[in-house]
């Protein structure tokens, strides 16, 4: 209930089109049957109406072609004559027989003549069961007008024959003072005879509304309205309907369709007289179609049964009613399918903002996410850049500390040629005195000898003092290994060490810096140095192997090698065996850094024969550029 509550007030139109369909509905059905009966009436009158025009024709015919029979009978001088003095039993007869072959010729009922009494004096009939010879009808209105000098026309049941017939009366002789009247009587059965042959009912009243001929028997004599007292006692007097009674027809006026059309419904069946006019059987509905025949003073109906009208209304308005429910079905179904459509769009909204709203939350976590990774990102650049400040720093400590270590091997190696500069020049001075300036040129030659080789370890020192800007670039690698070799060159002598060197070829290169790799070197020569102090044979090895990608330098010392508890940790910072002031345990893991930073390796392993060996391996310049070509020349070549 709720649901449908809800239903209509998401569909509000569609519950008023729905409200709409259902009042309407009904109303449509309504005029569906009132239009189908409309039109089937319509089709019924418009059939009736030429049956009725054919019958009254046929009707008119009739009564014309007898109509004159009477009138000629009446100008015969031998009928003037029958009536002009009472006859004799011979004419009379003759007479009888004459009337006899006219009526047989005209195809009439009877023809008489009356006397100006109302006395039957010759009848065609003067040989049948009940002859009209010797009664008197002066009763009978159309002898009344007839003996006025009328012509006189008069619808009845024969009181003699029994027999219903109209009849025409002329009088004979002077209208004014007729001798005596001709009357000719036509049956009325033949018409109904062709009457019952017919689909429809045919019905003819007379002035006072009396059926007097139908195709159903049990219609006659009856009325379509009950008769008032004068009627009755005018038709009691002329015997009209012979003392059959007249009674009121069972019928009911349901609908005037026009001015000569009616809907009827009569009681009774058909062709059964004793239930007709009073119950019986089940009442029947007709279409009355009425024409007047004013020259008869009749009324002419025809009445068509409407059974097949119900029926056809009812096909109607199923078949309306059909095409009401497919359409009400059809709507249903779409007003369904739309329900269905739209609680799935309903849904797929619902998905699409749940997605959407997942993505957002999905996006502000990633967003959330990348803003945390570019602060780390900055925080681990500042960090890197802090480290390498710290880095550089240390090389340059290193390098001090390194230089620390060989200031007094440098000052010896300062002082010596100093002392010897300064003995060359006090010889010069005293050789100058005594003239012997060849000797004096000798000994300023050997100063200026001297002073070269003082100058070339200032440079070395300058060179390696000189603080590079830790770029990475092909160097040539012998001039390093020199350099550095000069630099400990008195440490080496003065130890006594015995220096096993195999330089490499001039061209040969290497990628790194020159004083950072020469501060390697220092740092490894150094060590093997403070190793081999104090041995039996000292001796260093250094060779260098070039490969086609790589570079090793690989310096051998015939020390004591390194404990197997220290290997792994030689390349810590702050790890040393060696005496407080002798090192500071920073040397290896400075080279380390530097080694890494050129793309190189640096090994450290103990030499089966004793002694350590400490193997430097570096990217070789040429191969480098082979391995890495500019990326930019690459793609636009
Ligand atoms: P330091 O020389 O100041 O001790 P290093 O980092 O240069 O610092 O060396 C670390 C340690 O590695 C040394 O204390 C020494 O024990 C060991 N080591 C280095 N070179 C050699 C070598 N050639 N032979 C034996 N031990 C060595």
């Amino acid at each position: 209930m709720r649901k449908l509550r809800a239903f209509i007030r998401e569909n509000r139109l569609l519950a008023v089109l729905a409200g709409a369909f259902l009042l309407l509905s009904p109303l449509l059905l309504w005029q569906v049957a009132a239009w189908t009966e409309r039109a089937a009436l319509a089709e019924i009158r418009a059939a009736s109406g030429h049956t009725l025009k054919l019958t009254v024709a046929s009707l008119r015919g009739e009564l014309s072609k007898f109509e004159a029979l009477p009138r000629l009978l009446a100008r015969d001088s031998g009928i003037l004559t029958f009536l002009s003095a009472p006859p004799g039993p011979g004419a009379v007869v003759a007479m009888n027989r004459r009337l006899e072959e006219v009526n047989k010729l005209y195809g009439a009922s009877d023809s008489y003549l009356m006397d100006a009494e109302g006395l039957t004096l010759a009848a065609s009939n003067w040989n049948q069961e009940r002859p009209f010879v010797g009664k008197n009808f002066a009763f009978r209105p159309y002898f009344q007008d007839a003996i006025a000098g009328r012509t006189g026309r008069y619808f009845a049941l024969g009181t003699t024959s029994r027999r219903r017939g109209y009849y025409f009366a002329h009088p004979v002789g002077d209208p004014e003072a007729p001798l005596g009247v001709a009357v000719v009587k036509v049956g009325i059965l033949p018409f109904e005879a062709a009457w019952a042959e017919r689909p429809e009912q045919v019905m003819v009243t007379d002035a006072a509304g009396v059926v007097f001929s139908a195709s159903d028997p049990g219609w006659h004599y009856k009325t379509l309205a009950p008769l008032d007292e004068a009627t009755l006692a005018r038709i009691d007097e002329s015997q009209q309907y012979a003392g059959v009674p007249v009674l009121p027809l069972a019928l009911s006026e349901e609908r005037v369709l026009g001015p000569d059309a009616r809907l009827v419904e009569i009681a009774g069946r058909q062709g059964a007289p004793e239930s007709a006019g009073v119950g019986g059987g089940a009442p029947r509905r007709y279409l009355a179609h009425s024409a007047e025949m004013p020259e008869a003073g009749w009324t002419v109906h025809i009445l068509k049964d409407t059974a097949g009208l119900r029926g056809r209304v009812i096909g109607a308005v199923a078949v309306a009613a059909v095409v009401l429910l497919a359409l009400a079905l059809a709507a249903g179904i779409l007003v369904q399918r739309r329900a269905i459509l739209r609680e799935r769009l309903a849904v797929q909204r619902r998905v699409r903002a749940e997605l959407e709203q997942r993505v957002d939350q999905r996006t502000t976590e990633l967003l959330a996410a990348n803003l945390r990774l570019e602060t780390e990102v900055a925080e681990r650049r500042s960090a890197e850049d802090k480290l390498r400040r710290t880095q550089d720093e240390l090389i340059q400590a290193g390098k001090l500390a390194a230089l620390g270590k060989m200031s007094a091997g440098i000052s010896h190696e300062l002082n010596q040629p100093l002392s010897a500069i300064r003995s060359f020049s006090d010889n010069a001075q005293v050789l100058a005195e005594r003239g012997r300036y060849d000797e004096v040129r000798g000994n300023l030659g050997q100063i200026s000898g001297l002073t070269e080789r003082m100058a070339r370890i200032i440079t070395h020192l300058k060179t390696f003092a000189r603080k590079d800007r830790g770029e990475r670039g092909a160097v040539a690698l012998r001039p390093i290994i020199d350099d550095a070799l000069a630099l400990l060159e008195t440490q080496i002598s003065g130890a006594g060490v015995t220096l096993r060197y195999r330089p490499p070829t001039e061209g040969l290169q290497v990628l790194g810096g020159s004083v950072r790799l020469q501060q390697v070197l220092l740092n490894v020569i150094g060590n093997a140095l403070d190793a081999v102090a104090g041995g039996e044979r000292p001796e260093i090895a250094i060779d260098v192997e070039a490969g086609p990608e790589r570079v090793a330098i690989a310096v051998r010392d015939s020390g004591p090698g390194i404990a197997a508890t220290a290997l792994p940790n030689v390349f810590d910072p702050f790890f040393t065996t060696k005496e407080v002031n002798q090192g500071l345990g920073l040397g290896l893991s400075i080279s380390y850094g530097i080694v890494e930073s050129f793309g190189g390796t640096i090994r450290a392993a103990n030499r089966p024969e004793g002694g350590a060996v400490f193997t430097i391996a570096l990217p070789r310049a040429e191969a480098a550029e082979r391995e890495e070509p500019d990326p930019w020349r690459k793609l636009a070549g």
